[in-house]
């Protein structure tokens, strides 16, 4: 795995291999596992300079905010990785109103951010009829592009989702390994997590892939074939950030993912894909207080401020960590745009 390896590949190879990757046209598998098995950050600056003179070239220097509602924390899965597995007895559920979620959205659109996310565990309490009356009033009331986050959904639902006015759609596909994805999902079948990527692209959502990264039992050739696949799906977002360990799940006693191949990962999935959007993850923020300003100098486009009400927002617990810090979310809104500012980034907002 990449964060135990001393580096493993010859001086002189990452030269070579970059200068494969940076021509156009999809990446060899080879090259992608010689770069994901270096440990080494000296040797790696090269790819991470190159990754943000393609992102500059690509999509510009304009960070877009995405502002997150998570409204549900129930949830029918058991990922062995997510505080939120329906067998965590230990979390308090909770779930938003339509009223809640829709001052949520007022205080994103306040915030002048133009897209909204709503997100939550996989919890059938919000029927197909309710999520499309929740979508209909916040695009009548609001105007923001709607992105959701719901798992995997028969079609008939993301067809009833989009024709109620949403825009995107964010399913990270988790592993492209059919093995690890067995082993982290005991009720869901990467077959049908696929099938619903393919789905959501059909009907011309802009779709969201991704991976954690550090994961137990994944290694460089799993992260070359998750860069691959996510290249493959044609994916127009793609979340990448580290695996956390949470102590109420069966992989308390794993260790984090690591920074650096978190960023290795991006700057390949900026060089493979070049108009993709990345988002800076909270995960990688939680690992790393500079976190967000590293994603961002190595390929990422996009930061997703949390706006979920605090008292919820402490109880979304996938990862231990992420609600440390200020809950003004007026407090937390200037310093994320003075860092941005800071990095020489210009940030997207509404008039
Ligand atoms: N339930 C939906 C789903 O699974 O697609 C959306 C919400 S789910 C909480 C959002 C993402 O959280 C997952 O795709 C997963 O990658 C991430 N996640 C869950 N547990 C995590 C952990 N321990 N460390 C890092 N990311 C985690
Ligand atoms: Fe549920 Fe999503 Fe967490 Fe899996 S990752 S347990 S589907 S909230």
């Amino acid at each position: 795995m990449p964060r135990q390896a001393a580096p493993m590949t010859a001086p002189g190879k990452i030269t070579d291999c970059l200068e494969r990757l940076k021509g156009s046209g999809l990446p060899q598998r080879d090259d992608l596992i010689a770069l994901l098995s270096c440990a080494d950050e000296k040797e790696l600056k090269p790819l991470f300079l190159a990754a943000d003179a393609r992102r500059k070239a690509a999509v510009g220097d304009v960070v877009h905010l995405r502002g997150i509602v998570e409204f549900s924390n129930y949830c029918e899965r058991n990922c062995l990785y997510c505080g939120l597995r329906r067998v965590n007895r230990q979390l308090k559920r909770y779930r938003m109103s339509n009223r809640e979620i829709l001052e949520a959205a007022f205080a994103v659109k306040a915030a002048k951010i133009p897209t909204l996310v709503l997100q939550s565990g996989e919890d059938s309490f919000y029927t197909t009829e309710k999520l499309c009356s929740l979508i209909q009033s916040i695009k009548a009331e609001t105007g923001l592009v709607v992105t959701l986050s719901l798992g995997e959904r028969p079609r008939n639902d993301y067809h009833a989702f989009r024709e109620a006015g949403a825009d995107r759609y964010l399913l990270k596909h988790e592993t492209a390994s059919p093995s690890l994805y067995g082993r982290l999902h005991p009720d869901s079948r990467q077959e049908n997590r696929l099938q619903c990527l393919k789905w959501l692209k059909e009907l011309r959502y802009e779709t969201g892939a991704g991976i954690m990264v550090g994961l137990p039992g994944q290694d460089a050739a799993v992260l070359a074939d998750d860069i691959l696949l996510i290249s493959s799906l044609k994916a127009d977002m793609a979340g990448i950030g580290p695996f956390l360990p949470h102590p109420q799940t069966p992989l308390a006693a794993c260790p984090s993912g690591m920074v650096l191949p978190v960023l290795t990962v991006l700057a390949l999935v900026r060089l493979a894909c070049p108009t993709i959007n990345l988002p800076a993850t909270t995960a990688l923020s939680v690992l790393h207080p500079e976190g967000r300003k590293k994603a961002l100098a190595v390929g990422a486009n996009v930061v997703m401020p949390d706006f979920t009400p605090p008292a919820y927002r402490r109880l979304y617990d996938l990862y231990p960590g992420r609600t440390a810090g200020s809950e003004d979310t007026e407090l937390i809104m200037e310093t994320l745009k003075k860092e941005i500012i800071c990095c020489g980034r210009t940030l997207q907002v509404t008039t």
